[in-house]
């Protein structure tokens, strides 16, 4: 299973990612977490992510994606991966599709954390509260004005993907403002509702088809127009519409039955 987590700082995302690694036994790839534990070891990627997400800012694109390229790459994501910051521009989002397409893979599932920004302010500002009584050490980026900037800098650069998501089967919603186990609850049914997702939006992937199965709407196709043939009785008796019998073994559904919704299995 592959899922992508897209929600605001301080949706609780970080915190769903654990529960469905506990849950499904995927990887999780945080790129937040990479990134702060590459600052940390100063590495050249640390050096030049340091100051940027300090300041709330987006590290550019092609730093965040090969991160997540390597990592995908690795023997344990084999089985499916929640990405969990990733991706937040719509370039990233294509360069993640290009990635899994060039394995024949594409994404199970979008998980959108809808939020109320005010309420989430306030969460943060309890988180950071909270941390402070404990002793533990602050983020450099979990200050007020800069929780404004990254908020900002969701609205701008990471909202977008809803629309880019909209529409390919994947986006499913869940209401980030609920209690933990509720959250939970929710995904885990958007998740099961995923994997009924219509045949032409996942059997039909293949390498280098993606961008088609993309923009699939699940819609039903017309059926294909009566043979030119003056039907026999029997032919008129049995196809009256002169749809084609499915034939047997082939997979797929007749014309006009595509859209059914069929369960997918790994
Ligand atoms: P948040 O708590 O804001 O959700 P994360 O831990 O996911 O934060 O990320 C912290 C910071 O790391 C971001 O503000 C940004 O600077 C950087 N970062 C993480 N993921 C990405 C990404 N996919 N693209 C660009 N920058 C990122």
């Amino acid at each position: 299973m592959r899922v992508v987590l897209l929600g605001p700082p301080g949706a609780g995302k970080g915190t769903q990612a654990q529960a469905l690694v506990a849950k499904y036994g995927i990887v999780q790839l945080s790129t937040g977490d990479v990134l702060r534990a590459a600052v940390a070891a100063g590495t050249p990627v640390g050096l030049k992510a340091k100051d940027i997400m300090a300041r709330g800012a987006l590290v550019p694109d092609e730093v965040v994606v090969a991160i997540v390229a390597d990592r995908i790459e690795q023997a344990d994501a084999k089985h499916g991966f929640i990405l969990d910051g990733f991706p937040r521009t719509v370039p990233q989002a294509e360069a993640l599709d290009r990635m899994l397409a060039k394995k024949g893979l594409r994404l199970d599932a979008v998980i959108e954390f809808k939020v109320d920004e005010d309420i989430l302010l306030r969460r943060i500002e309890h988180r950071v509260e909270q941390a402070k009584l404990r002793g533990e050490p602050l983020r450099p980026d979990d200050n007020p004005q800069i929780l404004k900037d990254r908020l900002a800098a969701y609205r701008t650069q990471t909202a977008p993907l809803t629309a880019y998501y909209a529409g390919t089967g994947m986006l499913r919603s869940v209401d980030g403002m609920a209690s933990i186990e509720d959250v939970t609850a929710a995904i885990a049914r958007a998740l099961a509702d995923a994997a009924f997702r219509p045949v032409s939006g996942k059997r039909t992937a293949r390498k280098g088809s993606h961008t088609a199965v993309r923009r699939s709407t699940g819609r039903k196709k017309p059926p294909k127009a009566a043979p030119k043939r003056k039907p026999t009785k029997a032919a008129a008796r049995t196809a009256p519409s002169g749809r084609k019998a499915p034939s047997k073994g082939s997979g797929r559904k007749a014309p006009g039955k595509g859209s059914r919704p069929r369960r997918l299995t790994k």
